[in-house]
């Protein structure tokens, strides 16, 4: 994997809400502020200065550059903790009150797996802490996301490789979009319903 162009760990979460956003941010370089993005960007002001402190013997750093050869993944862990036992655990800032969400769970995994290779042990656990609520929600690095992260890894190369823009999914994902304006999902399916039409309009098999 090293003579590969690496994958942000966000790009991850990005293609699990939606693959046309992780294409429209990592291809086309697009990105657009809303009250989600705001929101976020505010949570992670109190991690995105690298530093560590200690507390009750646990080293706790902040903006950890992350990497793995073996994945060709780049990124910054939020928070790891260090524990006195050796134990790493990482933890991902997100703003909104405690919820579950895949495409959180991929991105957390993927800073797991990164540590396992940087420091050689591993990492079974971390945690996503939302904000609104300061409650944390423990993720267990579980192998059905070890390998969630590799086929998004792979699926994100392939999308890279090929320039193509992922359709829009169109659905209840849309309204929390920062990039809405710039997709134009309901635009883009309506053409595309209307192609589709057109395409059988002649069809001689009717
Ligand atoms: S507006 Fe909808 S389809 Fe477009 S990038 Fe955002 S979530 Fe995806």
């Amino acid at each position: 994997m090293t003579d590969i162009d690496p994958i942000h760990i966000s790009a991850l979460q990005h293609w699990a809400y939606c693959p046309r956003q992780c294409a429209l941010i990592h291809q086309e370089q697009a990105f657009e502020d809303n009250i989600h993005t705001a929101r976020g960007q505010a949570v992670h002001h109190l991690v995105d200065q690298p530093g560590y402190e200690m507390k009750a013997g646990v080293k706790v750093e902040r903006a950890l550059p992350l990497w793995s050869e073996g994945f060709g993944l780049i990124g910054k862990a939020d928070l790891v903790e260090f524990h006195p036992d050796g134990t790493l655990y990482p933890v991902e800032f997100k703003h909104g009150r405690k919820r579950g969400a895949l495409h959180d769970d991929i991105q957390l995994a993927a800073q797991a797996l990164c540590l396992e290779e940087m420091f050689g042990r591993p990492v079974p656990k971390g945690a996503i802490y939302h904000a609104s609520s300061h409650r944390r929600r423990e993720v267990p690095t579980t192998e059905a996301l070890r390998r969630l992260v590799a086929e998004t890894a792979a699926a994100i190369r392939a999308m890279l490789a090929s320039g193509r823009l992922p359709a829009p999914v169109n659905d209840g994902r849309c309204r929390e979009c920062s990039l809405h304006e710039v997709c134009q999902p309901g635009m883009v399916a309506a053409r595309d319903r209307h192609r589709r039409a057109l395409a059988t309009l002649f069809d001689p098999t009717d």
